[in-house]
């Protein structure tokens, strides 16, 4: 016994630690016992007879990054271009984006919604058989619309109709509750409603919320008997409150709160995560003339902007948990640029770098449904590590840069070594 926990045993010495609780860094050195951190020692470690040792000086130690708005299976492509993806492009795509999330330091990964069914089902299968490498995966089924909401792009004048195979388009709480127990027969962990409109095309508005109450609390029923999480498309105030009323748990861009929504948020705060997912309306709202953005269309991201930066203010002043991330997938948010996140948080949110990187490590581990066990570095806490060169707190930008990653550990095997 003693044998083999010395043979899967790995020490890393001479590191500064930032363990992901808020806590000031300080120099030591960590043991690694299987999938586990055995020890963290502000006092240099010795390595055991025949252990591997990590030289990790002028480098700090942090958990690994916690993605809680992933979309592996957003191929960088528009949503239209999306739904045309054959299957057999769209898996192999899928496998190519979790292994580039893992390569940026993202160990974790709550999905926000695949663009088919079975998509994320089948990759968090193969990470977790470690045929593929990939992140720590919550997968999510296509998000569930209703017929003029987010993702219905259909129009009576078209053509023909086109069914996205990113949504499904449901009405009515049997309708939702039918497509609930689908995707849980089929395997998800997570269920996706869209309540709001969005502001991405001109087809429905980020202040309607087109979902009801009824379809919202049918969805919720399903989720309650199969031990499903749910998570949430709300930008407008409306959409937040029937979400927090109804026990949603994961609230997604939360642009337009309102006072009564912002209530609701701070008496659920113990259970309720928001992950605003700015980087796409930060991108926007500066590319007018790239990607089709009129300049009056990137003045409507410009003012959801200003919205959202006053809405989060005040979330952050009533102690809601507000996470960083999300939305990567689109040509103008593509894999592999997630850290981007965090540089926001701090650049337009006002978040402190060390606020910022908690919101990104230790709450990643709370929404992953992992609290104290994952996104910190204390004895117990399972091994997902990474060892990045220089110092994120004075410059948080740096997690940008995956070739300042000199190591990514994750479940305590390493996928870069040193
Ligand atoms: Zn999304």
């Amino acid at each position: 016994m003693l044998e083999s926990a010395i043979m899967t045993s790995r020490l890393i010495t001479g590191v500064r630690i930032l363990d992901g609780t808020g806590r000031e860094p300080f120099a030591g050195s960590v043991r690694i016992e299987g999938d586990r951190i055995a020890e963290v020692s502000p006092t240099p470690l010795a390595a055991r007879p025949g252990e591997p040792a990590i030289d990790g000086r002028g480098a700090t130690l942090m958990p690994g990054l916690v993605e809680p708005h992933a979309h592996l299976s957003f191929a960088d492509v528009s949503s239209h271009d999306l739904t045309r993806l054959p299957v057999e492009e769209h898996v192999l795509a899928t496998v190519r984006n979790a292994r580039t999330m893992l390569d940026a330091g993202y160990t974790s990964a709550l999905s926000a919604a695949a663009a088919k069914p079975r998509l994320d089902v089948v990759v968090k299968r193969e990470i977790e058989a470690g045929r593929i490498p990939g992140p720590r995966l919550l997968a999510n089924g296509p998000e569930i619309t209703v017929t003029g909401g987010l993702g219905d792009t259909n129009l009576l004048h078209l053509p023909h109709h086109e069914t996205p195979t990113f949504c499904w388009i449901v009405d009515g709480p049997d309708a939702m509750r039918r497509a609930c127990r689908l995707l849980a027969r089929e395997g998800v962990d997570l269920l996706k409603l869209n309540l709001s409109g969005d502001l991405g095309t001109s087809a429905w508005s980020s202040e309607l919320t087109p979902m009801t109450a009824a379809e919202v609390e049918a969805a919720m029923e399903v989720a309650r008997s199969r031990g499903l999480r749910v998570c949430a498309h709300c930008r407008s105030g409306d959409a937040v409150r029937m979400a927090v009323r109804h026990g949603v748990e994961i609230i997604y861009h939360a642009n337009y709160c309102d006072e009564a929504a912002l209530d609701a948020l701070e008496a659920a705060r113990g259970r309720v995560f928001v992950a605003p997912a700015l980087g796409i309306t930060y991108t926007l709202s500066q590319a007018s003339g790239q990607w089709g953005v009129t300049p009056a269309r990137a003045r409507e991201f410009e003012r959801e902007l200003a919205a959202s930066v006053e809405s989060i203010a005040r979330m952050r002043a009533r102690g809601i948990r507000v996470l960083p991330g999300g939305d990567y997938g689109f040509p103008f948010s593509p894999h592999g640029t997630y850290a981007r996140d965090l540089w926001l948080f701090v650049k337009v949110l006002g978040f402190s770098p060390m606020e910022t990187l908690v919101a990104a490590t230790r709450q990643g581990g709370e929404i992953m449904g992992l609290p104290g066990e994952l996104g910190v570095v204390r004895p117990g806490a399972l091994a997902d590590l990474l060892l990045v060169d220089g110092d994120p707190l004075a410059d948080i930008a740096i997690l940008q840069d995956p070739s300042a990653i000199r190591m990514i550990m994750k479940n305590g095997n390493l996928h870069r070594a040193p």
